[in-house]
């Protein structure tokens, strides 16, 4: 049964899909977007398009970006011979706000997770293996500390230490299963220069 309208109710299954909008969030953001000026709307929906359409993995990091390679790739100030594994985009965000660390990136795009069936060859990680073919001293691996980001961990170190480069993982500190964005910047920073080889 409707009660508002057939296309506030489409709207609303919309952003209820979201991750992370419930149906109750997913009402109240319907009924804003409806009460405003119709221009609003149009940018709201111009911009989903445009990120949708522009944004791409780096050929060389696979975060995402506009570019073919991203500005931390294509900075030449970065040591490239340092490769940092994360998670997400965003975890490679929360490293960059520290302003401190000058290797280069990887982004996984998730974690190893048997139980929701997630294998390693759903995460990037061949794109990790044919990087370290080139100049690499060490692969720091900042997964998170769940279980998922663990089981990764174990097994990239598995796979790289054969090729005799230095595999390092960060220090715990941080939070179990805490995602990486919600930890402050000293506690990042500390989990960077307490890192062990594996
Ligand atoms: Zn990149």
């Amino acid at each position: 049964m409707d009660y508002f309208s057939g296309y506030i109710s489409a709207l609303i299954e919309q952003l209820s899909q979201l991750p992370g909008i419930g149906t109750k969030t997913a009402q109240r953001l319907a009924f804003h977007i409806v009460s405003q000026p119709e221009e609003k709307a149009k940018r709201l929906a111009g911009s989903i398009l445009e990120a949708r359409k522009n944004v791409r993995y780096c050929k060389e990091c696979c975060t995402l970006t506009d570019a073919e390679i991203c500005p931390i790739c294509s900075n030449s100030r970065r040591d490239k011979q340092t490769i940092m594994v994360v998670e997400t985009p965003r975890d490679l965000a929360a490293y960059e706000k520290t302003g401190k660390y000058e290797g280069v990136y990887h982004v996984l795009h998730g974690a190893i997770s048997p139980m929701l069936g997630i294998g390693p060859d759903d995460i990037r990680l061949r794109e990790l293996m044919k990087r370290l073919a080139g100049d690499v001293k060490e692969v720091i691996i900042a997964t998170n500390s769940s279980l998922e980001g663990e089981t990764t961990a174990m097994y990239i170190s598995k796979l790289i230490k054969p090729t005799g480069i230095k595999v390092t993982r960060i220090a715990s500190g941080v939070p179990v299963g805490g995602d990486l964005e919600n930890i402050d910047e000293v506690t990042l920073l500390r989990a960077l220069e307490g890192r062990t080889q594996l």
